[in-house]
């Protein structure tokens, strides 16, 4: 299943995406949902990040290819990003006018669809909802200077999320490529995952409990590379969709 979240007109509401139509459904994405029958033309929506976490957390240096002469850790590297940095698809990035090198970062998410403290691997595995793209924008030169990452990847419009969540997806088979300005930038399959979702959120919920709706960041494979004021950037998952985003002028 396919499930986006979206507006139509003034109502905002979770939907199940097949093809270009939308069929609404009711009691969000976690509790008793139901479909209502009514349905929507994907053209007349405006989609919105795909869910509502309460907690974005992200795991760097999960590719030996995006390692470079660093060596890999030993534990998963995990770090917060504020809820305020979240992006819908086509949204736009805003770069702030003193940052000077700030990279796109591809990535497959996890999202979290029941409580989840003290997992296991394999009840951290039961644990994810579905998967969806993301792109975990980082500000080089605050990542590296700063104390903390909270304005490198933090800053408002730094998490672009979406454009839909997909249920049973066997992230083992896929792979992920982000485009920038139509020119393929970054290739990975996640089979190359370092640590993969059910090692990175049963490590997570060790210290923290997740709740229906939160997401995991996954990390990156590759290469990164700046944006520019009017770049597009594409993050495309192998059946899950593409979430694009441009950047502000
Ligand atoms: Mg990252």
């Amino acid at each position: 299943m396919k499930y986006v979240r979206y507006q139509f007109r003034e109502t905002v509401t979770y939907g199940v995406l097949e093809g270009k139509t939308i069929r609404e459904i009711s009691g969000g994405l976690f509790g008793s949902r139901g479909e209502t029958g009514v349905t929507t033309d994907l053209q007349h929506v405006k989609l919105l990040c795909p869910c509502e976490p309460v907690k974005v957390l992200a795991i760097g240096l999960n590719y030996r290819s995006h390692l470079g002469n660093r060596t890999a850790p030993e534990k998963p590297a995990i770090f917060n990003v504020p809820t305020s940095a979240l992006l819908e698809p086509e949204g736009k990035i805003r770069i702030p006018p003193d940052a000077e090198d700030t990279h796109y970062e591809g990535e497959l998410v996890a999202v979290i669809g029941k409580t989840t403290r003290g997992a296991t691997p394999a009840e951290a595995k039961d644990s994810i909802f579905g998967f969806t793209c993301g792109n975990d924008i980082s500000e080089r030169n605050w990542q590296k200077n700063d104390l903390q990452w909270w304005r490198a990847k933090g800053c408002d419009t730094f998490a672009p999320l979406g454009p839909c969540i997909v249920t049973d997806f066997a992230w083992q088979q896929y792979g992920i490529k982000t485009r920038l300005n139509g020119q393929v930038v970054q290739e990975g399959r996640f089979s190359e995952l370092l640590f993969d979702p059910p090692a990175i959120i049963s490590h997570i919920s060790q210290y923290i409990t997740l709740r229906p709706g939160d997401v995991v960041y996954t990390g990156t494979p590759g290469n990164t590379g700046a944006l520019k004021p009017g770049d597009t950037v594409e993050v495309d998952i192998e059946g899950i969709g593409t979430l694009c985003n441009t950047v502000s002028g």
